[in-house]
């Protein structure tokens, strides 16, 4: 079934290391806007069977609930959209309240995910984060009153200054709070974030790359001890909570994006929207937001698959590859991949290939041996 993605490129406040598609909060540009979308949306629609709808960002939850509701109203009679559909908001905690909780509830809205990020303020104000910890507690504590029983929540590692023991007392602080879901990120700083000056001025450093591996490692054990399971590279999830929408891009699913910069991908076709949003609200009226298509090869769409198919812990499936895309997988990428089958990184065992958590670490390195016909 397709996922339908919404990117709301709305902030409150641009933290010093994002380079998401994403603008300061403007009143004036919500509501055409959010117009744009709806316009968007009713276009496109085909009535095909959908089960996901991710509210993306920037800060989906910047938006009143009346216009998540209508914005869910318009998927729902654009395309079949299942009645337990996933219905994901990605949520920071400063935005919320507990009236505004309960109206992205009844609007249709069972899950939220909260960037919290890390649970040691000054962390989050070295992100230039503009939530505190006991913010963000309030606001997973607001989120379960108000009726949401599906609750993921995002931190980061490898901050600047953060030490492994830092990193865990985040990691318990986590699983305190005993979301469903998490996503536990590697920081990763771009060469002109504005955190980079931060850094310089306030003489903060990263821990060696040996402590980064560390903390990959060690917050996931205790994650494992805690009953969370691991899915994927960066996500875990109690049973049953592992995030559907994001399982299609990783097990070569189809989805639909709509709003500045969205991207899609159905029938071996990729396409983009405009990235910059007042360009984007302007182009919709005239039916020509996308800003590129292309149609993906046979070859391009199975490696594709492979290599995010091996993001996931459970790996490549030997027989479905080969039922699927009629490869065999050992031989044809064995002689690449034993290397780090030898190294410990990669686990091959005849009817499975997947990575081990060292592997994971280094999971670019491995995914390249599939990228043998695209100039990316
Ligand atoms: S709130 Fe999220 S999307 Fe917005 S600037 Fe911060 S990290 Fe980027």
């Amino acid at each position: 079934m397709l996922g339908l993605y919404i990117h709301i490129p709305f902030c409150s406040a641009i933290c010093n290391y994002c380079n998401f598609n994403r603008g300061l909060f403007d009143a004036a540009l919500k509501p055409p806007y959010v117009a744009a979308l709806l316009t968007e949306i009713a276009r496109a629609g085909d009535g095909e069977a959908a089960d996901t709808i991710y509210f993306g960002g920037g800060t989906p939850s910047l938006l009143e609930p009346s216009d998540v509701a209508a914005i869910i109203s318009a998927c729902r009679q654009s395309w079949a959209v299942a009645p337990d559909a996933e219905v994901t908001l990605e949520a920071n905690p400063e935005t919320v309240t507990p009236e505004r909780l309960a109206g992205f509830r009844a609007a249709g809205v069972n899950r939220l995910s909260v960037g919290v990020q890390s649970f040691r303020d000054e962390e989050l104000r070295r992100l230039s984060r503009l939530h505190s910890v006991d913010t963000a507690v309030a606001a997973v504590g607001a989120a379960r009153a108000a009726g949401f029983d599906n609750v993921s929540v995002d931190l980061m590692m490898w901050l600047p200054q953060q030490s492994v023991g830092e990193w865990l007392e985040s990691v318990d602080a986590l699983v305190a709070l005993d979301p469903g879901h998490a996503s536990m990120y590697l920081l990763e700083i771009y060469p002109n974030a504005p955190l980079r000056d931060a850094m310089a001025r306030g003489r903060w450093s990263v821990a060696p790359d040996d402590d980064a591996a560390e903390m990959y490692v060690s917050g996931l054990e205790r994650m494992d001890k805690a009953g969370y399971v691991q899915y994927e590279i960066s996500n875990v999830a109690r049973p049953g909570r592992e995030s559907r929408h994001n399982l299609k891009y990783w097990t070569d699913g189809e989805w639909l994006g709509f709003g500045c910069g969205a991207h899609s991908t159905r029938g071996g076709v990729r396409w983009n929207n405009i990235a910059a949003t007042g360009d984007y609200i302007a182009a919709v009226t005239v039916g020509g937001q996308v800003a590129g298509r292309r149609i993906l090869s046979g070859a391009e769409r199975v490696e594709e698959a492979l290599f995010m198919g091996l993001r996931l812990a459970s790996g490549l499936d030997v027989a479905r590859v080969r039922g699927r895309y009629g490869i065999a997988l050992w031989d044809e990428y064995g002689g690449d991949l034993e290397p780090f089958v030898d190294a410990g990184l990669l686990v091959y065992d005849g009817r499975s290939l997947r990575m081990t958590r060292a592997g994971m670490l280094l999971a670019n390195d491995i995914m390249a041996v599939f990228i043998r016909s695209t100039v990316r």
